[in-house]
């Protein structure tokens, strides 16, 4: 895949870039290795007021990045000016919390007694350089909720970005050293996903984090087990939105829509399989489909835009592929899946029912504006249904039944359950997946706390 800026609204190559050679890679590692062995040992205020700076600067270039982000991978630009200043809300909630997320622990006194010891404590500190593979679909949260925790540790970052957004890549290590992070805090490196195996081999890089798809994740994640390497993945999802009797469905319908469409769905934390319970399914169907048609596509530099083209050429013919298989087994089309003529990436927000378990669409993610409807009969095959996959990133259930509620957050198999809501990340709640939705916890005290070496310190 060629580094390149490629305009998903028309398909024109707005610029390309060389890939960083060997050489400028080493320096890179280098400085990283340099860097950190000063950096780790600055204080959380020192860290603190430069990622504040980072945050003013980022809420200053809001607009500039937001059409950068558009042009580079194709969300309607008012979601990336939303993208930008969630970021700056993250660098800041870190800035502000991390010195009381890793402060020193106190073991029991009565344990310290017991090992023989007069004193302990378990101090968090830092790894070193660690690596971050991330995607496309939301080019600056998905770094920032990386960054912004590994440098209040005390860690410095490497950023393999991907291919299409280089120059949001390039933005973010020009953004960390205006704010006066030394040089080597935090570097982006231009390279294909083939130069990674080598940095993951380098001795230099401690840890790596990938978002992203599971093949993806599973190179990294291999390579990063043979060099005995901490790594988190944060893989795809195919989260359930399940709608009860006593929810309130008008809400749930609306909320469905924009669950299902942010980003033209191409978020791993999207809700894409509707669960609607028998009782309700019809008033359900009936409002989500009117509210998917209603939806603006198009230009995605307009204010007034609500979906844009998908990222790339590769993603709307797999999405196309995956619906097309759906309808030859027998899936019925409520509104969408025709793709449109004309330049850019586009495909129309979409809903199918009578999905069966034998088409792909039931197994595999949709990674764009394309939603499945099933009817449930009762909360058992909610539960069921909901499970029946082998993604478990997040949930999101509408019931006012508190007995609902406890069956969902003991029996589904997520990272995630969101009652009466749709499943959207915060910096001070954990945030990750299980089963083949990866590994790992990104944001809160459990993100930071990821990549540091938690060291017990004793005395006799
Ligand atoms: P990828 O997983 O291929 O890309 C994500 C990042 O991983 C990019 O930086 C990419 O680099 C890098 N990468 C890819 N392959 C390897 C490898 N073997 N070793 C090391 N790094 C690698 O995602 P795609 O863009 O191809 O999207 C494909 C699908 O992945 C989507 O349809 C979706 O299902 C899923 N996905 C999930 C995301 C999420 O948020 N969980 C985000 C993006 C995609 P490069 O760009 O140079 O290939």
């Amino acid at each position: 895949m060629p580094i390149a800026t490629v305009n998903p609204a028309n398909g024109e190559t707005v610029q390309t870039y060389e890939a960083m050679g060997e050489e400028e890679i080493e320096r890179r590692l280098q400085l990283a290795e340099a860097t950190f062995r000063t950096y780790r040992t600055t204080s959380f205020g020192e860290r603190a007021r430069l990622l504040h700076r980072a945050a003013d600067l980022l809420e200053g270039d809001q607009d500039e990045i937001g059409r950068v982000i558009t042009t580079e991978m194709g969300k309607p630009v008012k979601q990336a000016r939303a993208e930008a200043a969630k970021c700056a809300k993250a660098m800041r909630w870190y800035a502000d919390h991390a010195a009381e997320l890793l402060a020193d622990e106190t073991p029991a006194e009565a344990d310290v007694k017991d090992s023989g010891g007069s004193r302990a404590l378990v101090r968090y500190r830092p790894l070193g350089p660690v690596l971050a593979v991330m995607p496309w679909n939301f080019p600056l949260w998905q770094v920032v909720r990386f960054a912004a925790p590994a440098l209040m540790a005390g860690n410095v970052g490497l950023l393999k970005h991907a291919s299409n957004v280089p120059q949001t890549a390039l933005y973010l290590e020009d953004l960390f050293h205006r704010a006066g992070f030394p040089e080597g805090c935090f570097q982006t490196l231009l390279i294909g996903s083939a130069a990674v195996d080598d940095i993951l081999r380098d001795e230099r890089v401690r840890a790596a984090t990938l978002t992203g798809s599971e093949p993806a994740g599973r190179a990294v994640a291999a390579t990063a087990g043979e060099m005995i390497k901490k790594t988190v993945l944060e893989l795809g999802g195919s989260d359930p939105f399940v709608v009860m009797p006593s929810a309130d469905v008008g809400r749930a319908a609306e909320v469905a829509v924009t669950a299902r469409v942010q980003n033209a769905g191409q978020s791993c934390i999207a809700a894409k399989r509707f669960l609607a319970h028998t009782d309700v399914y019809d008033a359900f169907a009936e409002r989500f489909v009117a509210g998917m048609k209603a939806l603006k596509v198009g230009d995605p530099m307009e204010e007034s835009t609500d979906v844009g083209p998908l990222s790339s050429e590769q993603g709307v013919r797999d999405l196309a592929e995956l619906v097309e298989d759906a309808v030859r087994g027998g899936a019925t089309v409520l509104c969408g899946g025709e793709r449109p003529e004309g330049p850019g990436w586009y495909y129309p927000p979409t809903v199918l029912s009578g999905i069966t378990r034998e088409m792909r669409i039931h197994r595999e993610e949709t990674f764009g504006p394309v939603a499945t409807l099933y009817r449930v009969a009762d909360l058992d095959e909610a539960v069921l249904l909901a499970n029946d996959t082998d993604f478990g990133l997040s949930s999101n259930v509408w019931t006012r039944d508190e007995a609902d509620v406890d069956r969902f957050v003991r029996d589904l198999e997520a990272g995630g359950v969101y009652v009466n809501g749709m499943t959207a990340s915060h910096p001070a709640f954990p945030f990750g997946g299980v089963k083949r939705s990866g590994y790992g916890r990104e944001l809160s005290g459990h993100g930071i706390r990821e990549f540091c070496n938690i060291t017990t310190v004793w005395h006799g």
